[in-house]
């Protein structure tokens, strides 16, 4: 597709449905003349933000900021005070839309609002900008440390939707459902921009809840996009919902993202629904780096291989590129292609370091198999523990604790240790029916893996931090 117009059915639009959140659906028609109206506000300005509300007037917002050049700054709406200061005064937005009525924070008295509405309106969209001009700033998920604005161009966008339609067979004549917030690459390119530059509909369900998603792939929805504490919400729901693994079994492509799909949930829904969950691995830097296709063999545990114009290598401590293709070799994961962001905004130090000879590194450390299957082993800062001489990778950990079915969840971190460096520390949640001793848990890791990557601790919490995301934050566990 032509990667200049990120768009194109706005430019043509019809009744089709393109979004509907509850009962308010706007069709293609509906959504180009609500963004012409904001194209024609925010023409000429250099960035504006979005209070990205799961709303429909944020999608056309979005919509008509692309429509008219102009880079967009997604703004999360749980953001906290000092979060927000930062990201304003960080990316100094000329104006920031919002649902009509909505009252913002102090951090944003400054900034001019405009109050989007949905009403058609009767203006026209200018000429597109060309593929290296900037269309989003999305701040990372803030998992590791602050929030950096990551500078998306165009050509990243749309080369890479096209890339990832093309591997999951996906059209116009797809309609997505999903629950994911709307300032993250996951809802907002992926989830948003991806259904409507085909000329699909995308379904929001506001607040996630199987049943909701249920209904919707009972009937019209074909695909639903999730992260992985969804799926298990999911997988727990179809367990005692027959109707919910119906329609589940009826999709034609679930997809999951953003954190590790833990193999026995893939193989809990693949047993509950007879459908294989469709893995992908992507980020704010690159937009989607690998994923399952359609047509392609889905094992529990890997995110396929890259997407078209991605390339992707696995490197080792020393910086050399790893050859061998195995599932037991880990280095650090490096893209380079059309899908890279272009720098971190106002962070030249912070890009410089990210980069080398033109490959990102990503700080994911994974395995990549003999046909190219890559398997995410966790990030090199946080889930690779080095304990008693050995490199030990916390999601390995993680994964046999959710096979004792007294764990519901878990996560592992190294903590400093006097005679092994780091010892190994696992954070359970335990099951509301089964409580499993520590010396068990202890003893069915030692023996599933080797006796050295047994927890030296476990801690029993009622719940884990996650982001908004679904991830776990480790470095709140870690204090
Ligand atoms: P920050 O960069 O601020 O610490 P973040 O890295 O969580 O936050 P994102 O860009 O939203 O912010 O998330 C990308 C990361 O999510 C990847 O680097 C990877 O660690 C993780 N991730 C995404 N998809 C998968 C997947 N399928 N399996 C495992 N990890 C994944
Ligand atoms: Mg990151």
């Amino acid at each position: 597709m032509n990667v200049q117009s990120l768009l194109p059915k706005l430019r043509d639009p019809d009744e089709r449905e393109a979004i509907r959140f509850d009962d308010r659906s706007l069709s293609y028609r509906d959504l180009a003349g609500a963004a012409a109206t904001v194209a024609e506000r925010v023409a000429g300005t250099h960035r504006v933000a979005v209070w990205a509300t799961s709303s429909p007037q944020t999608c056309v917002a979005v919509a008509g900021a692309v429509m008219a050049g102009v880079p967009i700054v997604p703004i999360n709406p749980k953001a906290g005070e000092r979060e927000l200061s930062h990201i304003v005064a960080d990316s100094e937005p000329a104006l920031v839309m919002v649902e009509p009525g909505l009252a913002l924070p102090e951090a944003l008295a400054e900034v001019p609002a405009h109050e989007v509405s949905l009403e058609p309106g009767t203006g026209e969209f200018p000429a597109e900008p060309d593929g290296e001009t900037p269309a989003l700033i999305v701040y990372t998920s803030g998992t590791t440390g602050a929030p950096k604005g990551v500078v998306l161009p165009r050509r990243a966008i749309g080369s890479n939707l096209d890339a990832v339609a093309d591997a999951w067979e996906w059209t116009g004549e797809d309609v997505l459902v999903h629950a994911l917030p709307l300032f993250h690459v996951h809802g907002l390119i992926l989830g948003t921009l991806g259904p409507l530059r085909l000329g699909g509909t995308m379904r929001h369900l506001g607040k996630f809840s199987s049943e909701r998603v249920a209904e919707e792939l009972a009937g019209p929805a074909t695909m639903l996009f999730g992260v992985p504490t969804m799926y298990r919400r999911l997988a727990d729901d179809a367990e005692r919902d027959p109707a919910i693994a119906r329609a589940l079994g009826h999709a034609r492509l679930l997809v999951s993202g953003s954190a590790a799909l833990p193999a026995v949930e893939h193989q809990r829904i693949e047993r509950l629904t007879g459908q294989q969950v469709v893995e992908r691995y992507g980020m704010s830097e690159t937009i989607m780096n690998c994923g399952v296709r359609a047509s392609g063999d889905r094992r529990p545990g890997y995110v396929g291989r890259p997407f078209d114009g991605v390339e992707l290598r696995l490197v080792d401590d020393h910086g050399d590129v790893i050859e061998v293709r195995d599932d037991d070799t880990v280095g650090e994961i490096q893209v380079r292609g059309r899908n890279l962001f272009t720098g971190y905004l106002n962070r030249p130090d912070a890009t410089d370091e990210a980069f080398v000879n033109g490959w990102f590194r990503t700080g994911d450390v994974a395995t990549r198999s003999a046909d190219g299957y890559v398997r995410i082993v966790g990030r090199r800062a946080t889930d690779i523990i080095k304990s008693g001489g050995y490199k030990i990778g916390a999601g390995e950990i993680e994964n046999a604790l959710l096979e004792h079915p007294g764990v519901a969840e878990v996560a592992v971190t190294g903590e400093p240790s006097e005679d092994l460096g780091e010892r190994i520390v696992a954070w359970v949640v335990a099951e509301s029916t089964i409580q499993p001793s520590e010396q068990e848990l202890v003893d069915h890791v030692a023996k599933l893996l080797t006796p050295h990557k047994r927890p030296r601790v476990v801690r029993f919490v009622d719940s884990l931090p996650r982001n908004d995301m679904g991830k776990v934050m480790k470095k709140v566990l870690r204090g």
